[in-house]
C-alpha cells in the first residue's frame, strides 16, 4: 500500500563541467542547520495534534537514554531511529549517546481563507517560515462526532485548500518584493538590480502565472541564492501523511488512497505519501508496556508507522549522517548529501575543518562484520581519506587534524 516515493528536492542541475562528465550537483533551497524542523500542516480536526502527541509520547519512551526535550507545547524534539546508531551504542556502551534529531512543530490555524486573515490569520506564517519541511496531514476517517470544517470528508479537496493557501501566502510576500525591485529597476533605472529582477520574473512565472509551488521550478544556483533570501513556504519539501481510521489502516485499504496518490502525482510529483492512523497510534501510545504494544501489533498484523515518518522527514531534507564512536560518546552528525570530509569535520568543530589532515573511516557494515576497529584494520577496511573524500551515510569517522601551532592532534569523539 505504500506508494513508492522518493523525494524531489529543489535542485539545481548544473551543466557538466567537462564533456562526458555525468555528475550532477544538487543545490538545496534553504540553509540547513543541525536543528531540523518539520511543521505539521493541515485543516482543523484532521488529526494534527493527535499525531504530534503520539510522536512526542513515543519518542519520550524511546529516548530514555539520551537528553530529550519538549521545546514548547507545540514543538517537540524526536530522535531519528537508526539501527546502526543502536548497534554502536551497544558495542561501545558510551557515557553519552547523541542520535540525530528532528524537531516537529504542530502548526495550527490553517483554514480556507487563512491567507486573507480567516481562522488565526497570519499566526501560522512565522511558524511555517521557521520550518525546513512540512508534513501535510489529511483526514480520510469518518466520524460523525468530529466535525469537518468543510462539511464532508474529502482529503483531496483539503490538500488542495491548504496547498493553495500556502501558495497565496507566498504570492502575497512575493508581490511586495517584486513591486519594490520593479520600481527601482524598471522605473528608477537601478541597473545593478537587473539580475535580481530577472530572477524574480522567473519566480513570478512559476508562483503567480502558473500558480505552482516554488519547489517545482527549474532553478539554477543563482536563482537559489535569490530564493534563499526570501524563505518562501512553497519552496519547502512536503511529505503527505494520510490519517486513516484504525480499521482501514489495519486492512490497508481506503477509497481515498488512490485519489490522493493521483492528486500528489499530478501536483507534487515524486513527493512521498505515508498512510498512518491517529487512532491506532494513540491506542499503542496509551498501552502500559512495550510487550503489550508488541503483542497488539502482532495480533493485528500491522505495525506503527511513526518511525518511518520520522526517518522520511529527515531524508526529505537530503540529509544523512556520519558517526563518531568511542567509549566517551557515540554521536550521529548531520550533513547534507555530498559533503566532503573537511566540511564534515567542521560540523564537529571549525578547527577540525581548518586544520584537517585526514579522515580515518570505516563503513558501518564493515565495522559490524569485523566486530571491532582492529579487526576492521586487519581486513583492510579502515581507510585514510583525504580532503576530496565525499562522506557517505553511516561512515564511522575518526578525524586527524592539525590543532594550530604545528601541533598534530587526534580527536576521537
Ligand atoms: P487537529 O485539529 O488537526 O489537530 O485534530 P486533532 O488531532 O485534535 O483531532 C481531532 C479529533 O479527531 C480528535 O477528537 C481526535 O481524537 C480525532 N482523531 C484523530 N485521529 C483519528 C483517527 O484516526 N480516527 C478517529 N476516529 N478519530 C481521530
Amino acid at each position: 500500500m505504500y506508494y513508492k516515493l522518493y523525494f524531489s528536492y529543489i535542485s539545481a542541475k548544473m551543466p557538466p563541467k567537462k564533456k562526458g562528465e555525468e555528475e550532477e550537483k544538487v543545490v538545496l533551497i534553504g540553509r540547513m542547520g543541525t536543528n531540523l524542523k518539520c511543521g505539521i500542516v493541515g485543516l482543523p480536526n484532521v488529526g494534527k495534534s493527535t499525531f504530534f502527541n503520539v510522536i512526542t509520547k513515543t519518542s519520550i519512551a524511546a529516548a530514555e537514554n539520551f537528553p530529550f526535550c519538549t521545546i514548547d507545547p507545540n514543538e517537540s524534539r524526536v530522535p531519528v531511529p537508526d539501527e546502526r546508531f543502536d548497534f554502536l551504542c551497544e558495542h561501545h556502551k558510551p557515557a553519552s549517546k547523541v542520535p540525530a534529531f528532528l524537531n516537529i512543530t504542530d502548526i495550527a490555524g490553517l483554514v480556507k481563507g487563512a491567507s486573507e486573515g480567516q481562522g488565526l490569520g497570519n499566526a501560522f506564517l512565522s511558524h511555517i517560515k521557521a520550518c525546513d519541511a512540512m508534513f501535510h496531514l489529511c483526514r480520510t476517517f469518518e466520524d460523525p462526532d468530529i466535525t469537518h470544517v468543510e462539511g464532508e470528508v474529502d482529503p483531496v479537496r483539503d490538500l488542495d485548500i491548504i496547498n493553495e493557501e500556502l501558495r497565496l501566502k507566498d504570492q502575497e510576500g512575493f508581490d511586495k518584493v517584486f513591486e519594490e525591485v520593479e520600481r527601482k529597476y524598471v522605473r528608477g533605472g537601478e541597473k545593478k538590480l537587473k539580475n535580481d529582477y530577472d530572477i524574480l520574473c522567473k519566480i513570478k512565472k512559476v508562483l503567480v502565472d502558473e500558480k505552482r509551488h516554488i519547489r517545482f521550478g527549474d532553478w539554477n544556483a543563482a536563482d537559489i541564492e535569490v530564493l534563499n533570501k526570501h524563505l518562501f513556504i512553497t519552496a519547502k519539501p512536503m511529505i503527505y501523511l494520510v490519517n486513516l481510521s484504525e480499521k482501514d489502516y489495519i486492512r490497508k485499504k481506503n477509497k481515498w488512497l488512490p485519489k490522493i496518490k493521483e492528486y500528489v502525482d499530478k501536483n507534487d510529483p515524486g513527493a512521498m505519501i505515508i498512510p498512518f492512523s491517529g487512532a491506532f497510534e494513540q491506542k499503542l501510545a496509551e498501552m502500559a508496556s512495550d510487550e503489550e504494544r508488541k503483542a497488539y501489533q502482532e495480533e493485528q498484523k500491522c505495525n506503527s508507522n511513526l518511525d518511518k515518518i520520522i526517518v522520511q522527514g529527515y531524508k526529505a531534507l537530503g540529509l544523512q549522517y556520519f558517526f563518531t564512536a568511542g567509549a566517551d560518546e557515540v554521536k550521529a552528525w548531520t550533513i547534507q548529501k555530498g559533503t566532503k570530509a573537511p566540511q564534515a569535520a567542521g560540523r564537529i568543530h571549525t578547527d577540525f575543518e581548518k586544520g584537517f589532515i585526514m579522515a580515518e573511516t570505516m563503513k558501518f557494515a564493515d565495522f559490524k562484520e569485523a566486530g571491532s576497529e582492529s579487526a576492521c584494520k586487519a581486513n583492510g577496511k579502515y581507510r585514510q581519506q583525504g580532503k576530496n573524500y565525499t562522506v557517505e551515510d553511516g561512515d564511522i569517522i575518526f578525524f586527524k587534524f592539525n590543532a594550530g601551532a604545528g601541533l598534530t592532534a587526534k580527536k576521537k569523539m
